[in-house]
């Protein structure tokens, strides 16, 4: 650790590591502390990624102000202007896809093919909001008066600020601000300190692509320092931010009613495997669902709820299978689990470990990988525990990493009555052969999004996505051109002759 702190003060004097700055009204600038945050590797944390502004909270203050100034301008740009400067920023992102992916590997650990889908994904969200955004409009209503037209207009709320987390750094971003922009919003974005370059480049694409000063601000800090300012402003009409449930809950409640919020918050997803299943498709859709980014994905399956019937059979297939997966970077090709994004992640997932070790039993995995390959990383060996029941801290609790609980079942009803009994409803799926079970499921289960012999993970570019209960807030899904009415306000008018 001495020896690694060394190397890193080394690099740093010798200006080895590279330093990024916030974009605030048009400009790239320092932040005013001086002091800055390091984006380490996780697969080798004595590799800097490089270091971005400890902006404070006055920063943060002059972002919301340029953002405000430039709302008027911004608002009277025609669509096909805004909608050029998306295509424009995809087509920056497109060009530099093996770059960006390489980054995103290295500042979030994700493999690389991941890394790359996602930038390419990012992209395409930009040029969806390019098109989507130009037909996004009001109605016309009917009535007795022929001289007069009733109709609705959407209009841009003014500023929104964009709060995102490390686990997506580019395409949460990139879901949020496309429509932001594109029905004329002005924008502060703050990415996690735990990933914040690819948030950069992805404000690169915008600076790339012509975007006017002050319309989009990106500013990196903690949320200690930053977060007040750039949620409770009576300015700042709208926030939309994906994170943990406590932080969520704590903007939501910090603003006022002129404020639009849309909280992306946790889940603990169930899959259900029914008892006529196909058990190797349930066991992939457990282990894609559940292990692949190493279980860091907000619909990631985390509780298996298995019929009794199927258990020891499922069981033993899953367990061949998660023996079979390669652990490693995610630079290397072919890994299946990378290492977990960062320090504090690799100490809640431990930690949890050592709880489920207590409640349940430990049927594989969970280790603290040592050894050469893994000595310099956040590395877990995927647990799966079983005999896991309801009360159980590691059935209710999100833990965001590598971590199966299996809970025993003994019909539908009782596998829905456990799958509902969370205080999240982000994702959940189901494995079964049955229609009727299909049909009942997609009605039963509490969560916004619902997986049919599909992976709890996973949605589509076009189509909304969101959660129930403590999950999201109840306000507006994001995602397709739900994503659009989240940015925009409705005034209905009436015009005589
Ligand atoms: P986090 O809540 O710690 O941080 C998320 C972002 O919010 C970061 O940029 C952070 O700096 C900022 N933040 C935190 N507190 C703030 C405050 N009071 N004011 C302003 N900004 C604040 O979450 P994380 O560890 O980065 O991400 C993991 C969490 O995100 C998990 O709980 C996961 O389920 C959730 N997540 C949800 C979705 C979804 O779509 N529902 C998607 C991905 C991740």
């Amino acid at each position: 650790m001495a020896e690694m702190m060394a190397t890193r003060a080394a690099a740093i004097a010798a200006d080895k590591i590279e330093a990024f700055r916030n974009y605030i009204d048009g400009e790239w600038v320092d932040g005013g502390s001086g002091e800055w945050l390091d984006n380490v590797n996780p697969a080798d944390t004595s590799d800097i990624v490089g270091r971005f502004p400890a902006s404070t909270a006055e920063d943060a203050e002059r972002a919301v102000r340029a953002a405000a100034a430039a709302f008027a301008a911004w608002r009277k740009t025609p669509v096909t202007a805004r909608a050029k400067i998306l295509n424009q920023a995809a087509g920056y992102l497109e060009a530099n896809a093996e770059r960006f992916a390489a980054e995103l590997t290295r500042e979030q650990g994700k493999a690389l093919n991941l890394a790359k889908d996602e930038i390419l994904r990012s992209a395409q969200t930009l040029r969806f909001y390019a098109v989507e955004g130009q037909s996004f409009t009001g109605e016309i209503f009917p009535q007795d008066d022929a001289n007069m037209t009733v109709y609705t207009e959407r209009e841009p709320l003014g500023v929104v600020s964009i709060i995102t987390p490390w686990n997506f750094p580019v395409s949460i971003p990139a879901r949020k601000i496309a429509p932001a922009l594109i029905t004329g919003n002005t924008v502060v974005f703050k990415p996690s300190s735990d990933a914040p370059l690819s948030g950069y480049r992805l404000t690169e694409a915008f600076v790339q692509a012509g975007i006017p000063k002050g319309v989009l601000n990106f500013i990196s800090g903690r949320a200690g320092d930053v977060g007040a300012a750039i949620t409770t402003p009576p300015v700042v009409r709208a926030i939309s931010f994906t994170g943990s449930t406590a932080a969520g809950e704590q903007i939501h409640r910090s603003v006022g009613i002129t404020t639009r919020t849309q909280m992306e918050l946790g889940g603990k997803n169930p899959l259900i495997v029914m008892d006529d299943a196909d058990l190797d498709q349930a066991v992939d859709l457990a282990v894609k669902g559940g292990l692949s980014l190493t279980g860091q994905a907000c619909t990631g399956t985390s509780r298996v709820l298995v019929m009794r019937e199927v258990k020891a059979a499922f069981t033993d297939k899953l367990i061949a299978r998660v023996k079979a997966l390669k652990i490693g970077s995610g630079m290397a090709a072919g890994t299946d689990i990378t290492p977990l994004a960062t320090a504090r992640q690799l100490e809640t997932v431990l930690r949890y470990i050592e709880i489920g070790k207590r409640e349940a039993r430990l049927l594989y995995g969970g280790e603290h990988l040592r050894g050469p390959g893994y000595d310099s990383g956040y590395y877990v060996s995927p647990a799966i525990f079983s005999d896991v029941t309801q009360e159980m801290r590691i059935a209710r609790e999100e833990i965001f990493g590598p971590v199966l609980a299996l809970i025993e079942v003994t019909s539908y009803e009782d596998a829905i009555r456990k799958a509902n009994d969370s205080e999240y409803g982000l994702s959940a799926a189901i494995a079964t052969r049955n229609p009727k079970l299909m049909h009942a499921f997609a009605r039963d289960i509490e969560s916004g999004t619902v997986k049919i012999n599909r992976t709890t993970t996973g949605n589509l570019i076009n189509a909304p996505f969101g959660g129930l209960k403590r999950s999201s807030t109840s306000t507006f899904r994001e995602s397709g051109r739900a994503g659009l009415e989240f940015y925009t306000q409705i005034k209905t008018i009436y015009r005589g002759v």
